[in-house]
């Protein structure tokens, strides 16, 4: 089944990730398809290294998960083994994870940060 996806129904006031364990797990899933798919071009595609969770006959598919961009700026996650589409992601583009993995930083300026 195609999920349907806006993050901004489980993200807080913030736009942190939930507390309760099943949600966040189920909303970290989500946010790692933002970062790989968010910074895409339009009408491009990437493999991420997200597992896909399908058993197709009741065996654990061994794909890995891709992310594309499409014409309206949402973001399809689907499995090329399996050939399933698992969810259509749209209003991520204010998320935390819209613009990608985070930028580095250098180690002696972390101290900073606190
Ligand atoms: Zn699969």
């Amino acid at each position: 089944m195609l999920l349907i996806v806006d993050p901004n129904h489980w993200l807080d006031a913030d736009g942190n990730l939930p507390e309760e364990p099943r949600l966040r797990r189920r909303v970290l899933r989500v946010a790692r398809f933002i970062e790989y798919g968010g910074p895409l071009p339009e009408g491009s595609l990437r493999e991420t290294l997200v597992e896909c969770n399908r058993r197709p006959h009741r065996k654990a598919c061994p794909g890995l998960m891709w992310v594309r961009k499409e014409p309206d700026d949402s973001i399809v996650a689907f499995c090329m083994i399996c050939k399933q589409d698992e969810m259509v992601i749209h209003s991520w583009q204010e998320t935390l994870w819209a613009e990608g993995m985070m930028e580095p930083i250098l180690e002696r300026e972390l101290p900073a940060l606190h």
